[in-house]
């Protein structure tokens, strides 16, 4: 058989992971990223520096792989259309359509009779008035938000200052009384068969996440809701890949959706080595079309630790036991809250 090679745009931490992914099933890759010094660039076969518009080297790439894949979502749908043109993106661009859009994410996740937050759609100080019934909230951009950016706590109407000025559409989240967060993750094949992982119980910390453990603590209904809901929308969504989907638990123990990644995870790290797949061999097996292995577990119980920051200074002076794995992102500029590494621990 022909080698694949398998281009990535993102050449962040996931970009980095997928790629040692990729290495262990002999597939070549290709990153295209506009960050020059993004880490994955010491992990793939072929680093395209580029910005994402620039036609001459988005050929350059197209010409290079059999497929393309993704390791962020916010890509603008014009270009992934584009590259989809020559060469398949998995998952497809159709479904970053929705994801990249707030709005369109919660709608198409309550007409599958899924719930969420409550919400309502933004887009001037009058339509906040209207809603007043979702104070306290959250005020979210509609596009563009990740790691907590674009999101401001409303707490009554006089937080928003007279001379705020939507410059962008937003939509309003209610507070929700939070019990605890998980998420689940997915890989669904190119034949429909999902692989699925149990929930991970997720800790943030100003809207970042900070750790995640398996296994989470909670009752089987919820367990069983939150595993059907995520392979509901997977299968609606024709996803290839693998993707999570955060939820939200409130106080009266009802299950929410939170947000649906169209991609690996930052709260699945821990299935590198808590699984004897990971997410991102999932990933790269689903749209390379590859063998499928359905994920068995090597420790029953596991957490994973984000460093952010300055953080990672002392974690690189430190020595590990055998079931502690460090992970250091290798990216050369620390800034405040930026993710820098992981640390899983399994303890079984
Ligand atoms: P991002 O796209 O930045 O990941 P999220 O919408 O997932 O944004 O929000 C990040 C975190 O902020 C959530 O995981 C949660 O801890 C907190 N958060 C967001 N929305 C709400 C909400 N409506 N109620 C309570 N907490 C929230
Ligand atoms: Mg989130």
């Amino acid at each position: 058989m022909k080698d694949i090679t398998l281009g990535i745009i993102g050449s962040g931490q996931l970009g980095s992971m997928l790629c040692q992914a990729a290495k262990k099933l002999n597939v070549k890759t290709v990153i295209i990223s506009d960050d020059a010094q993004g880490p994955a660039q010491n992990y793939c076969d072929q680093f395209i520096f580029s910005k994402y518009d620039d036609q001459v080297k988005i050929k350059e790439f197209i010409k290079e792989v059999d497929i393309v894949t993704f390791e962020f979502e916010n890509i603008p749908l014009e270009i992934l259309r584009n590259i989809n043109k020559e060469k398949k993106v998995l998952p497809k661009p159709e479904i970053n359509k929705i994801i990249q859009n707030r709005k369109l994410e919660k709608s198409f996740v309550n007409d599958l009779g899924i719930k969420t937050t409550e919400w309502a759609f933004i887009k001037s100080a009058k339509d906040v008035s209207r809603n007043e019934k979702l104070l306290p909230g959250i005020l979210k951009t509609n596009t563009l938000g990740y790691d907590g950016h674009g999101q401001f706590v409303l707490n009554s109407l006089n937080d928003v200052k007279k001379d705020w000025c939507f410059t962008a559409d937003y939509i309003l989240e209610k507070k929700v009384d939070l019990k605890k967060e998980i998420s689940v993750i997915l890989t669904r094949f190119q034949n429909g068969t999902i692989s699925i992982y149990a929930p991970i119980e997720n800790v943030h910390e100003n809207q970042i996440l900070k750790h995640s453990k398996i296994p989470a603590e909670l009752s089987d209904k919820i367990t069983d809701e939150a595993l059907q809901n995520a392979k509901k929308i997977a299968n609606q969504l024709d996803y290839v890949g693998t993707m999570a989907v955060e939820y939200f638990i409130d106080k009266n123990n009802v299950l929410l959706v939170n947000e649906i990644a169209p991609r690996v995870h930052n709260s699945g790290h821990l299935t590198i080595n808590a699984f004897n797949v990971s997410q991102f061999e999932g990933h790269v097996r689903a749209v390379c079309n590859l063998e499928i292995i359905a994920p068995g577990k090597i420790s029953n119980s596991a957490v994973m630790i984000n460093i952010l920051g300055k953080e990672i200074e002392e974690y690189r002076k430190k020595t590990f036991s055998r079931n502690e794995f460090f992970f250091d992102y290798g990216k050369k500029a620390i800034k405040n809250k930026r993710k820098m590494g992981h640390l899983t621990i399994l303890k079984e």
